[in-house]
Formats: structure tokens, C-alpha cells, sequence
């Protein structure tokens, strides 16, 4: 389904608001944020990103959320101010069960699933997801998906195509308005 991502990300957001301590800030400089996907499991994704900024957070530091496009892409970074990764850990932590190996970390609960399940619904919706994070200093988890080519930016190239062709083919008739 096509779903504009800017809004459920607010939306998202609008939910921590009403019940949690941390201030999450929306910085979207998307100006396209159309993308062809499961908009149930994208909220999924979010959620379960935002709740480790959260809880990985343990004081409160805010948490910023960032849009922004990239060619053919929309670009989403949750970006947390709390306890960080060790970097010989980050590698792992898309693996099923995996959880950084630290007290600070081992006393925040959790099974170590939510971002195997992001990855694999983010590379089903043909995107990608990593992590960036430096330790004592805080985390930021990206996602990008490709934009929805909408049907005139699609009809163009399919124009440039024939063009490119015509010489090849000249019997080919084009009939199109
Ligand atoms: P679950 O999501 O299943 O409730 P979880 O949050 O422990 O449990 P994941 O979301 O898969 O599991 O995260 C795996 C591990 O990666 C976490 O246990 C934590 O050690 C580390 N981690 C994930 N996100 C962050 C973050 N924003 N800051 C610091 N560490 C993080
Ligand atoms: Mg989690």
C-alpha cells in the first residue's frame, strides 16, 4: 500500500508523548516521504526503534527523530543521547537474542528481538537499517526505503526509454497520449 511516511512517523511520536518522560523531537526535511509499504509493520518498526531510544535513555536525554531524502530513497534516523554501544558489539545486534554485554545495558530488560524483527521487515519492503553509535555517548538507528516513483515521474522514464530505442526499432508504433 502507499503510505507517507512523515505522517506515521508523527504519529508514532504523538503516542509517546501522551505516556512517557522522554521528549522526542520530529526534524523532517523530507520533502517526498511516499513510500510503497506495509503501513502496520512500518509502525512496528518505529516503535519498537523508539522504545529502545527510550529505554536505553535512562535519563531522559531527548531523543531526536530525522527525515530526509536521498536520491530514489526517504532516510529515517532515531537518534538517542543515552548509554551507546560498544563498538565491537554494534555488528551483532541485528541477530536474534543478541543484547550488548554490559551491567549499564544487562539491567534494562528485554528478550533482544525488536531490531531482528525491524531488519527483517525493513529488507522484506526492499529498504535497509543500520546503526551508528559511539558508547557513553549515544545511539542513532537509521532505516531508508525507496520512494514510491509516482505514475508522471514513471510515464517519463518510460518516454526517455522508447527514445532511446526508436533508432533501433522504427516499426514500433507508439500510441500514447
Ligand atoms: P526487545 O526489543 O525484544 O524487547 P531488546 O530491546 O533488548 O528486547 P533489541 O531491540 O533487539 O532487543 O536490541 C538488542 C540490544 O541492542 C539491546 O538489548 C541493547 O543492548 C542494544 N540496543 C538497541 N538499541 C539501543 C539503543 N538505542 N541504545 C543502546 N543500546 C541499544
Ligand atoms: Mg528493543
Amino acid at each position: 500500500e502507499r503510505i507517507n511516511l512523515s505522517e506515521i512517523v508523527l504519529g508514532v511520536i504523538d503516542q509517546y508523548k501522551l505516556s512517557d518522560t522522554h521528549h522526542v523531537l520530529l526534524v523532517d526535511e523530507a520533502h517526498n516521504s511516499e513510500v510503497e509499504a506495509d503501513k502496520d509493520k512500518i509502525i512496528q518498526v518505529l516503535t519498537n526503534l523508539l522504545s529502545n531510544a527510550i529505554k536505553f535513555s535512562p535519563n531522559s536525554q531527548e531523543i531526536k527523530v530525522l527525515l530526509h531524502n536521498e536520491p530514489d530513497r526517504i532516510v529515517v534516523r532515531i537518534q538517542d543521547q543515552g548509554l551507546g554501544i560498544p563498538k565491537d558489539q554494534i555488528g551483532q545486534l541485528f541477530q536474534k537474542f543478541r543484547r550488548v554485554d554490559n551491567s549499564a545495558s544487562k539491567k534494562i530488560g528485554g528478550t533482544g528481538l525488536g531490531l531482528a524483527i525491524c531488519k527483517e521487515i525493513i529488507e522484506k519492503q526492499k529498504g535497509s537499517i543500520g546503526i551508528e553509535s559511539a558508547e557513553g555517548e549515544g545511539t542513532t538507528v537509521w532505516f531508508s526505503l525507496p520512494i514510491h516513483r509516482s505514475a508522471s515521474s514513471r510515464h517519463e522514464e518510460e518516454w526517455s526509454r522508447w527514445g532511446a530505442d526508436k533508432e533501433a526499432k522504427p516499426n514500433v508504433m507508439i500510441v500514447e497520449d
